[in-house]
């Protein structure tokens, strides 16, 4: 194919890499950090009651009836939600909206490698600044101008998690739009959703596939002022939900307390599988979301990582100067820690001999 039909920043943008999806039985995926519990009954039998003659039809367009769920559910209005085709699909909506070509946006480095590529799509520029050796936000972020700021709260690859206060001041401080991503808040002890009523620039993202384990269904919100939320709605696809996920998103509000039990189960082996590794004098970074972040010592990280993807065991190595010593591994269930667990075990005896 001839690249010279493609504008030239498509040319040159490298695209996002998702994690490895496995196909067949037999692995324990710790890599994309997805739930390891499955939806409640409630929701599967609401997406058996979907009929054909419902499936012949477009949907909601603007989700209307979901998004006055998750509004009462959370204390808003409806007309500062948005629901998109996973929180993916809503980042992409903001970068189309916010960032035109030779403009630039803020981010952290490292941080979720989607945002680049979204801004590398509407041949905008991304300056990215370093973390902390904590992963501690750059001072150099605050009392941006650029178009657009993005923070992840909490930040992967970490996932630790930036205090109210300094969001607040990045809210205060910037003169462009900021984008707080809260993927993975609900594993985390506070949020920035109360921020979104006092500051016009902020919206919030958030995502049905981890907390809520529908990962597979494809179901993002975004939480800003009213006037924010319109201008997206001009942006999105005219059916950018499609109606399954609508129903089955309407049915996990209807379930929340299933799901955030779900949450504790996983934060308690978050904590479980951090001392373990702790405990055989790996570094483990403090997370406040359904993955951790650790330093192997004594053995490569490299190593440790095709060692497990030999055992069918996947985490996520990221082969980058810098990240290439870590591993970022999902929180999944006890049972998965600790074939994980043993795994490195053999691994790291393999080694000393
Ligand atoms: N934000 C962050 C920080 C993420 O890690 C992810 C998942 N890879 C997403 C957003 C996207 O989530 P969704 O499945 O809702 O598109």
């Amino acid at each position: 194919m001839k690249n010279g039909y493609f504008r030239d920043n498509i040319v040159k943008m490298k695209g996002y890499v998702p994690g490895f999806q496995p196909v067949g039985a037999g692995w324990t995926k710790l890599n994309t950090n997805e739930n390891p519990f499955p939806p409640p009954p409630a929701v599967m039998q609401a997406l058996s009651d979907v009929t054909g003659e419902k499936l012949a039809l477009y949907p909601p367009p603007q989700s209307t009836q979901l998004r006055e769920k998750y509004a009462e559910a959370y204390g808003l209005e409806p007309e500062m939600v948005f629901a998109g085709n996973g929180s993916d699909e809503i980042l992409a909506i903001i970068t189309r909206c916010f960032l035109d070509r030779g403009s630039a946006q803020v981010i952290t480095d490292p941080t979720y490698s989607l945002y680049d590529v979204l801004a590398d799509i509407q041949d905008a520029s991304t300056v990215k600044l370093p973390v902390g050796d904590d992963f501690s936000l750059p001072e150099e972020l605050f009392g941006r101008s650029e178009k657009l700021v993005i923070v992840s709260n909490p930040n992967p690859p970490s996932g630790v998690l930036y205090p109210v206060d300094q969001m607040e001041r990045l809210c205060r401080e910037s003169s462009g739009m900021v984008v707080i991503d809260e993927a993975y808040v609900d594993f985390s002890r506070w949020n920035c959703l109360d921020l979104v009523r006092n500051h016009a620039n902020l919206i919030v993202t958030r995502t049905f596939s981890k907390s809520f384990s529908l990962a597979g269904l494809r179901i993002g919100f975004a939480i800003a002022p009213k006037p924010l939320i319109d201008g997206m709605m001009k942006v999105k696809d005219s059916y950018n939900l499609n109606l399954l996920s609508q129903v089955a998103a309407a049915a996990a509000i209807d379930n929340i307390d299933y799901f955030m039990e779900n949450v504790k189960k996983v934060v308690a082996e978050r904590e479980r599988l951090s001392s373990q590794l702790s405990e055989i004098g790996w570094r483990v970074f403090p997370s406040q979301a359904n993955f951790i972040l650790v330093e192997p010592k004594g053995i490569e990280a490299r190593a440790v990582y095709e060692g497990l993807l030999e055992r069918k065991i996947l985490v996520r190595f990221f082969d980058k100067p810098g990240l290439d010593r870590y591993l970022r591994i999902t929180i999944g269930r006890p049972e998965q820690s600790d074939k994980l667990v043993a795994a490195v075990g053999e691994l790291q005896q393999k080694i000393s001999r």
